[in-house]
């Protein structure tokens, strides 16, 4: 199977506007904002989508979504809130085959969703 684009950022075969990384993630502009911010965060460690982290041991998916929480932070984001969208699919709308967390915020969500 050929690589996603997200395998290519962490490689550094693509450049991305990285905002934070650690041992576990990588977090990224997402090329196409839907909200003032708009950034990706990518496990180091493979995962297709979300219906294959049931396969994961806690400490990984934990240390994924513990990331996801901490780059919000570091972006100064808590006061104000901010939305976590993982599209998974098809109907998911998921477009990259590569996990990924999306953090939106800097404007007031609707719900629901499109
Ligand atoms: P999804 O629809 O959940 O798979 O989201 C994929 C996201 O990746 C979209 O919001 C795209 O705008 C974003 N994207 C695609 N290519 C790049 C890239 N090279 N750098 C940053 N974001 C990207």
């Amino acid at each position: 199977m050929s690589r996603t684009i997200f395998e290519k950022i962490i490689d550094g075969e693509i450049n991305a506007e990285i905002v934070f990384e650690n041992s576990y993630v990588i977090a990224f502009k997402d090329i196409n904002p839907q909200a003032p911010v708009h950034i990706l965060v990518i496990p180091r460690k493979k995962a297709s989508r979300m219906s294959d982290l049931k396969e994961w041991n806690a400490d990984d998916a934990g240390n994924f979504f513990k990331a996801v929480s901490l780059v919000a932070s570091e972006l100064g984001l808590d006061q104000d809130g901010y939305r976590v969208v993982i599209n998974n699919g098809t109907n998911g709308g998921q477009e990259v085959e590569y996990l990924h967390a999306h953090i939106l915020a800097g404007r007031q969500m609707k719900w629901p969703p499109g």
